[in-house]
């Protein structure tokens, strides 16, 4: 037997790729299969972004970056943030990583230890979770309620702070629930955190541009009070139907962005280049394409919205932000919201994620992603209509 580090053993997934495989497996067996499993656009990235990769590899951008990514892409970030929030961040504290998900590891790895407290959202991304496990420190879920209209409370949140608590994650707008924190709450919540200096917070913000109904993303970036000890993690995977290109950034305060460079020397080196110069092209260039897909997201909203509160026991309140439903479905008679997401695979077709997936406060609910097409929509909740009828 080889000898592995136990945190290994501590290491869980995200089961929307699981989901993925199996819906993938079925359809290989000839079934035919509706996906509102995954979180990723269904849109091709803007063909003037591709060409500045294109154009980039053709230009001879072969060989490594500096590890925290080139120059030209951060002053990019810094001139986009300062252009969609007002705020200033200057370059030097930009890292360009290789995905979102990156920034999360790399923030989870800098404050988990045994003994550290990471505050983190449940229901939410599984992967905040799995990586507080994984460094050994532990997890404490903040309830993240549908009466609340699935926003943070500024007043639990703070609650569960202890001496012991290093990190705080925050997420708006929000997966799985597509719920928006009202920047009345965020206020509140930064100006308790006076009251606990040790506490750092990573504010999760990928789906920033994703929001509905006229609303503004409030970025925590706008807190002058936190910043020196706020990390920001945002990318291109949904803003720009990038998310197998890998490419991220995050916002640090000096200290930590020094510590975290050295971690990106050691294992990634740096983002390819040419995803680089993409990046560059996708936040310079042309919008439309953004303004386009938010369109078409909303509008699958309200179907996806409205077909739901037609089925028998299920109840939807609208989504303001990102692109996921996420519907009750306690009253429909089944126990289980896993098993209910199982049965609608192999039973009706239909691949959707069990809220517990998300967290236990994410029992009686499912998490449809609607991008898919309109007509997917349209008859996915078609047959899940037919098969709670039939499964009563
Ligand atoms: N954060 C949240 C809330 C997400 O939903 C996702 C992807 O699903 C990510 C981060 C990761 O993004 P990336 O694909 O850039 O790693």
């Amino acid at each position: 037997m080889l000898a592995t580090n136990p945190a290994f053993d501590r290491i869980g997934e995200e089961n929307a790729f699981a989901v993925l495989a199996r819906a993938t497996a079925l359809a290989a067996q000839g079934r035919d299969i509706l996906n509102l499993g995954i979180g990723q656009p269904d849109f091709r990235t803007p063909d003037h972004i591709v060409a500045a990769a294109v154009k980039a590899l053709q230009d001879g951008q072969h060989g490594y970056t500096p590890s925290v990514g080139i120059l030209p892409l951060r002053e990019a970030v810094s001139r986009d943030l300062y252009k969609r929030y007002g705020v200033e961040v200057s370059p030097d504290l930009v890292m360009i990583v290789p995905g979102g998900k990156v920034t999360m590891y790399a923030a989870i790895r800098l404050f988990g230890e045994p003994g550290a407290e990471i505050l983190y959202p449940d229901p939410g991304f599984p992967i905040y979770r799995s990586m507080i496990e994984h460094m050994g420190a532990t997890p404490i879920p903040v309830p993240i309620r549908e009466e609340n209209g699935f926003a943070f409370s500024a007043e639990e949140t703070l609650a569960l702070i202890t001496p012991a608590t290093r990190l705080l994650i925050l997420n708006s707008p929000a997966n799985p629930t597509g719920g928006v924190t009202p920047k009345a709450e965020i206020d509140k919540l930064v100006a308790g955190l006076a009251a606990h200096p040790h506490v750092a917070v990573m504010s999760d913000e990928i789906y920033d541009q994703f929001l509905f109904d006229g609303e503004q993303h409030q970025t925590l970036l706008a807190y002058p009070e936190i910043r020196d000890r706020l990390i920001l993690l945002n990318g291109w995977s949904k803003t720009y139907a990038m998310t197998g290109w890998r490419l991220g950034y995050s916002v640090w305060p000096k200290d930590l962005y020094d510590k975290v460079r050295k971690l990106a020397v050691n294992a990634w080196s740096c983002v390819n280049a040419a995803t680089q110069y993409a990046g560059i092209a996708a936040l310079e260039g042309p919008q439309d394409a953004v303004a386009n897909m938010l369109a078409e997201f909303d509008a699958r909203r309200r179907i996806v919205v409205d077909g739901l509160n037609d089925l028998p026991g299920v109840s939807c309140a609208t989504p303001k932000g990102a692109f996921y439903a996420f519907p009750n479905v306690s009253r429909t008679g089944w126990g289980s919201a896993k098993q209910l997401a199982s049965a609608l695979l192999e039973d009706a077709g239909v691949a959707v994620i069990g809220g517990p997936d998300f967290g236990v406060h994410g029992e009686g609910y499912l998490r449809l992603s609607y991008a898919t097409s309109r007509e997917n929509i349209v008859a996915a909740i078609g047959r899940m209509g037919e098969f709670l009828a039939r499964r009563k």
